[in-house]
């Protein structure tokens, strides 16, 4: 036993026999109407697609109501995904609070949440061939909101050596790019990802993350609707299906593409465009006045 751990007191076996209760009770909030989605994405006609580099990102634009896809070809491989408000970087994915309303990992109708003082779904996830998974005897499930992204700054902490092709410098290079602007001056823009087809969860004994081999296949696809304009960008992670290693050249990387789909409009006529929290946000500054 490590030192400094006290006693167990004598009602310890009652305290940690507390019932759990469900932080965020999924009944609580309106869900997506994904009868809609479906026959929106139905007659969905392919308008743009892009190829990923390994090891590399790039920045998409997809315009509210239109669905994307991140498809995996050639071989298993994991994408880091970021997205912000097309119109204002300020707003951005909160996978903090996307994990606490849905859970450790995301699939279909499951919807990526942007962050304070926003907070209103950003993407709604319309399809994942992926599904059957669930979690596996290891605790493991696809597509997570627990992780933040491989970086150059922690590699340097843990093993001294400087990498520039981490998700975070990639994802960097592909802001840069759409703006104009240099890496250094845009990468705070960079938040915490979606974890796109990377199998992950927590030790059972020590609770630490852990990652183990996607089993993703080419054609394997995850789908969103946007329910924004957004700006996205998709990093294909050195560590390639994220078996082994990250933060390196060693492991085997692959493309990946993204599709952008125009959705049947008809068929969205009855949606609900989510618009900013309405909280006042005087945050009791103002109580009694
Ligand atoms: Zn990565």
């Amino acid at each position: 036993m490590p030192p400094n751990i006290p006693p167990a007191p004598a009602d310890a076996a009652s305290r940690r026999a507390a019932k759990p209760a469900i932080v965020y009770p999924a009944g609580t909030m309106p869900g997506p109407d994904m009868a809609a989605l479906e026959a929106a994405r139905r007659a969905a006609v392919k308008t743009h697609e892009l190829i990923v580099p390994p090891r590399d990102a790039r920045a998409f634009r997809v315009a509210r109501g239109q669905f994307f896809r991140i498809v995996s070809i050639e071989g298993p491989q994991v994408g880091d995904l970021n997205l912000w408000n097309a119109d204002d970087l300020a707003e951005r994915f909160f996978s903090g609070k996307t994990r606490a309303l849905h859970g450790t990992h995301v699939g279909t109708g499951d919807r990526l949440w942007s962050n304070m003082p926003y907070l209103r779904p950003m993407a709604t996830i319309s399809h994942d061939t992926l599904g059957w998974y669930g979690f596996d005897a290891d605790g493991a499930g696809i597509h997570d909101v627990i992780g933040t992204r491989c970086d150059p700054y922690t590699n340097l902490l843990l093993n001294g050596t400087a990498y520039d092709f981490c998700c975070h410098s990639n994802l960097s290079r592909a802001l840069a790019t759409e703006l104009q602007m240099e890496p250094h001056a845009v990468e705070h823009h960079v938040h915490d990802v979606l974890n796109v087809f990377m199998c992950t969860g927590f030790t059972k004994d020590t609770h630490q993350y852990f990652m183990k081999a996607s089993p993703v296949r080419p054609g394997d696809f995850i789908e969103f609707f946007a329910e924004i304009d957004l700006l996205g960008a998709l990093s294909a992670c050195p560590g390639g299906d994220c078996s082994a290693t990250h933060s390196s050249d060693a492991a085997a990387c692959h493309p990946l593409k993204i599709e952008i789909f125009e959705p049947d409009r008809a068929a969205l006529r009855g949606w609900t465009w989510p618009s900013p929290s309405a909280y006042h946000r005087h945050h009791g500054a103002h109580a009694g006045s």
